[in-house]
């Protein structure tokens, strides 16, 4: 009987760590919950025990000196003083790798990523430059934002750094596929993309001890719907096909399987989950798409699909979803961009974005 119902998942664990704390989830397997400064105001990260070998720890948290010290008492107390053997880190975003780079330091232990992620966290953390300011604000200039809105996300500079002070300058490269020994257990790395171009997650197949288990980083959570956005950087990128080819590619695990997500908790319902998310994005898209019978700013379809208050880290997802939407719809030949055609909004006209001519006539009635 699960604790406590929630729509279409269910949580069989009754307790949840307090900031700082931790519980075994299965033999081997402790669940540590670390807070987080922001609305998203924690992170679970996993220990794996690997015996004589030491830990293999899964996601960090961020790199700030408050982490660092509740880190110093997870070393001596979760963790028992013994060893850590690696780090792992399921994608480049500040809450999972922040502490990586001090942690490496700290313990003396390996680091493995995928080498997608790893370079991200690499380039993000060395700075920026005034070509990539620029490139930065034009993008999203093209977006519609008004000045205030503008100003505040280009105030963020530097948030990146310092979110992950330093990542780890060697790396154990993890591929979709790759066994990784635990102990006497084996995990094996899968792949996808979508919230981040190359994600880690990690299977552990069902044994005498439970079922399968799964640490499936954001890449699937119980409760919200993962961040999938477009950045300045790869502008024209259509991350939401790859997200919802790898929703499909959850079937490839037992329905059973207990998902270790890394916000919300533990849940049963993998596949529910993922026909849920994929439905939540089909019905955003026609949202969309119903939006663009008039011409709009992708600004102006943020505004619809979030219509409460935003601060600025909820801008830059909000608007990167949106014009990962966008942008999907234009690949399918459902909506298209016109470049520059919305006035000029301080400094640059913005791209307005409309059903496309091509759909139009298909949907014209005869
Ligand atoms: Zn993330």
């Amino acid at each position: 009987m699960p604790c406590t119902p929630y729509g279409l998942v269910d949580y069989p664990l009754c307790t949840t760590p307090e900031p700082g704390g931790w519980q075994e989830v299965a033999p081997g397997v402790l669940w540590i919950r670390l807070s987080l400064p922001f609305q998203l105001d924690h992170i679970n990260v996993w220990a794996l025990d690997g015996g004589a070998a030491g830990w293999t720890l899964v996601d960090c948290g961020l790199g700030d000196p408050r982490s660092r010290a509740v880190w110093e008492v997870l070393l001596r107390d979760a963790l028992g003083g013994r060893p850590v053997e690696r780090v792992v880190v399921t994608h480049f975003h500040p809450d999972h790798i922040g502490a990586a780079g001090w942690l490496v330091e700290r313990t003396g232990a390996g680091f493995a990523t995928s080498l997608t992620e790893w370079l991200f966290a690499r380039t993000l953390s060395a700075g920026t430059d005034e070509a990539t300011d620029a490139v930065v604000e034009r993008f999203y200039r093209r977006c519609g934002l008004d000045e205030e809105a503008l100003q505040s996300l280009l105030a963020r500079k530097g948030a990146y750094s310092r979110g992950v002070p330093t990542v780890p300058a060697t790396l154990t490269r993890l591929r979709a596929g790759d066994r990784l020994p635990v102990g006497d257990r084996q995990w094996t790395v899968i792949g996808g993309s979508g919230h981040t171009a190359e994600p880690v997650s990690l299977h552990r197949p069902a044994d005498a001890s439970g079922p399968d288990l799964l640490i499936s980083g954001d890449q699937i959570l119980p409760r919200i719907s993962p961040n999938i956005s477009v950045w300045p950087s790869e502008p024209d990128a259509d991350p939401l096909a790859d997200y919802l080819a790898s929703l499909e590619g959850w079937t490839v695990l037992p329905a059973d399987t207990l998902v270790l997500p890394s916000h919300g908790r533990p849940f049963h319902g993998l596949h529910r989950r993922a026909e849920e998310l994929a439905l939540h994005h089909a019905e955003r898209l026609t949202e969309i798409e119903t939006l663009c019978a008039e011409p709009r700013t992708a600004a102006a379809v943020t505004r619809a699909l979030f219509p409460r208050p935003l601060d600025p880290q909820q801008m830059l997802f909000a608007v990167g979803e949106a014009v990962a939407h966008l942008n999907h719809l234009i690949r399918k030949g459902r909506l298209e961009r016109v470049a520059g055609q919305a006035g000029d909004l301080a400094g640059g006209p913005a791209d307005l974005y409309r059903r496309s001519a091509r759909r139009n006539a298909v949907m014209a009635p005869a």
